[in-house]
């Protein structure tokens, strides 16, 4: 039993009882962290908005026996310029719930830290179309995911890649995109920018404006989380959008 000092970013809340709360956080050295907020919804609260969903903030816990208690929170940024932007709070949003889903209690990875405040900084400074399928992309590669873009990844053809297939972790050439069921198209400018997120030019491929390839890699990213997660996940706007 003992206090502990640490950073985090707020993923999710929920009500507990009367007056309290219980927040899930994606801490920089301990991983993810469920710990309660004593009287965070009365209305002298010291804990104000310090403790909403995608502040970054700093914190001291106290170590319960089951959950810890938040006992000091100083809020470090709010990602105002997020808030007040209904698509890029919906963007933001899509981040921590898939944050969520992947990160694991008590189990530091500071990578997958970094990643998230640098995406919601991102976001905070400008709306890139490729920030939420390239967070995506990068987060599978944290569970090791490292698709094979060079060849087809069923026959090894190095021409004429014109699919993904989410089973085999790869691309596709013609006659194989057309005898697989899982796969989902990607043209070769598509291609190009998903070899650009995962081949170490993130931030040029974040400077590309939005267009038809664009569309292929949100799509593409979204069934392969999808596929890693083994299920769909409710807020996912980009899916939404490109099946209607
Ligand atoms: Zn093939």
């Amino acid at each position: 039993m003992g206090l502990y000092r640490d950073q985090g970013i707020v993923l999710r809340t929920w009500r507990l009882g009367e007056a309290d709360r219980i927040v899930n956080l994606l801490t920089e050295r301990h991983g993810k962290v469920r710990a309660v907020v004593k009287g965070v919804r009365k209305t002298k609260s010291r804990f104000g908005a310090r403790l909403e969903p995608m502040v970054h903030v700093s914190l001291l816990f106290y170590e319960g026996r089951e959950l810890d208690i938040v006992t000091q929170a100083e809020a470090l940024e709010h990602f105002r310029p997020v808030r007040e932007d209904l698509d890029r709070l919906a963007k933001a949003h899509t981040l921590l719930e898939a944050t969520d889903h992947l990160a694991q209690e008590r189990h530091a990875n500071p990578r997958l830290y970094s990643m998230l405040l640098g995406a919601l900084r991102a976001l905070s400074a400008h709306d890139a179309p490729l920030l939420v399928p390239a967070f995506f992309l990068k987060l599978l590669s944290t569970e090791g995911f490292h698709p094979l873009l060079d060849e087809c990844a069923s026959c090894g053809e190095r021409y004429g890649l014109t699919g993904f297939d989410l089973a085999q972790g790869g691309v596709l050439c013609v006659p194989c995109s057309t005898r697989g069921s899982d796969a989902v198209g990607l043209s070769g400018p598509g291609l190009e920018l998903v070899r650009r997120i995962l081949g170490g030019d993130l931030s040029g491929a974040l400077g590309t404006p939005e267009s038809p390839a664009t569309l292929e890699v949100e799509r593409l990213a979204t069934r392969a989380l999808e596929h890693h997660l083994e299920r769909r996940m409710r807020s996912l706007p980009v899916a939404g959008a490109l099946e209607a």
